[in-house]
């Protein structure tokens, strides 16, 4: 198997404490061995074994790649008048969604495919190796199989989101879309999806349609995320945390209540900070969750309506700015805490062993993602092993 070693590293993120300093475990002067797809060796760069190849870092810092959670990408149109409108004063709805459903079912598949591809290059080039992508903007059985099945060719990790919203179709029977949803809808999107999620909000899905919806898809096998508690007060935390979701997202507006079922659960709240910065809302407050404990992802969110960023370092600069977390747990949050969010333990840390996913930053530490905000800082990617960037 092909060897590289990548060497002159001035700052390593490994997301290991026991290979370095802190929750990061920082390693400075560092070198990394990757061998086919996997981190091979990690350690002091003077104590580096040998490689068929060599990468010189050149003083630069190295961490994980991003893993990026959560997103909307099998969409066709975009929403810049909606944007512009809400920027000159008009309020979010979760309604402009339906304006992206219409769009992306006149779509061909030729069309949605090449728009997640488009995306997804871009993620890469800002340093996001993972990521996960949703349905959504279908809403009838063939529109919402038609996108997990185009997302599935190009993600692993692909969620079905039959429950974005009531589809438009079903305006006056909302409890016949969730027996959609959960019946004939939910069994031809299954075989391509990991994920089952639904958007548990006001003017969405209530608590009980939610439960419905992701025991259903427990059932056929899928495991629950959850979109909770974004716009306003809800059940759809406390829901994610006694269904065992794997991820309860946004976390916006959380009582003392929905905190402490997260500290003590295994979900993990996925924080959005591009949302509220698209649509100018309140912030999610990272700081009360880590305090309590919680284990915290930063994704993008990436969506044609309120968070058209695929930048994860954006999320990170606007999480330290505005969400009251420290750069070395933005950064952790958006590389470890992402591969939680998604219950992958090969990826999100450079240790051997791990998927040989990593970002070259064009400066000396992983704090200047959120020192030089805007700035496009990552030089190179490794993704499975391969310089994809
Ligand atoms: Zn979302």
């Amino acid at each position: 198997m092909p060897s590289t070693l990548i060497h002159n590293i001035r700052s390593l993120v490994t997301n290991d404490p026991a290979l370095g300093r802190g929750p990061l475990g920082l390693v400075e002067d560092a070198a990394v061995v990757i061998e086919g797809e996997h981190i091979a060796w990690v350690g002091p760069g003077d104590r580096a074994p040998q490689a068929d190849a060599a990468h010189d870092a050149r003083g630069r810092a190295v961490l994980p790649g991003f893993v990026d959670s959560h997103s909307h990408l099998v969409f066709g149109g975009d929403r810049t008048q909606e944007f512009n409108a809400r920027m000159s004063g008009r309020a979010y709805e979760a309604g402009g969604i339906r304006t992206t459903v219409a769009a992306t079912r006149a779509a061909s598949d030729e069309e949605l495919a090449a728009n997640l591809a488009r995306y997804l290059r871009e993620a890469l080039q800002q340093g996001t190796t993972t990521f996960e992508t949703k349905s959504g903007y279908g809403l009838t059985v063939e529109d919402e199989a038609r996108a997990v099945r185009l997302a599935s060719e190009q993600t692993s990790e692909v969620t079905y989101l039959g429950a974005h919203i009531v589809s438009p179709d079903y305006a006056d029977d909302p409890a016949g879309y969730v027996d959609l949803v959960t019946g004939e809808m939910l069994r031809a999107c299954a075989p391509y999806a990991r994920w089952i999620d639904v958007f548990c909000e006001k003017g969405a899905f209530d608590g009980d349609q939610a439960r419905a919806v992701l025991t259903a898809g427990r059932a056929e096998g899928l495991i629950p995320r959850v979109h909770a508690n974004q716009l306003s007060h809800g059940p759809g935390v406390q829901l994610a945390v006694e269904l065992d979701a794997a991820s309860a997202d946004h976390c916006t507006h959380l009582t003392d209540a929905d905190v402490d079922a997260l500290a003590a659960g295994n979900t993990v709240a996925t924080l959005l900070p591009g949302a509220e910065f698209s649509t100018r809302a309140a912030w999610p407050d990272a700081r009360r969750l880590l305090d309590a404990g919680v284990t915290v992802a930063l994704s993008t969110d990436c969506n044609p309506g309120s968070s058209f960023t695929s930048s994860m370092p954006f999320c990170v600069a606007l999480a330290v700015r505005d969400m009251g977390m420290t750069p070395d747990e933005a950064v952790w949050s958006a590389t470890a805490g992402g591969a939680r969010a998604l219950r992958r333990t090969d990826i999100g840390r450079v240790t051997p062993g791990a998927r040989a996913d990593l970002a070259l930053l064009d400066a000396p530490s992983h704090v200047h993602l959120a020192y030089r905000p805007g700035v496009p800082l990552v030089r190179a990617v490794w993704r499975n092993g391969v310089l994809a960037v």
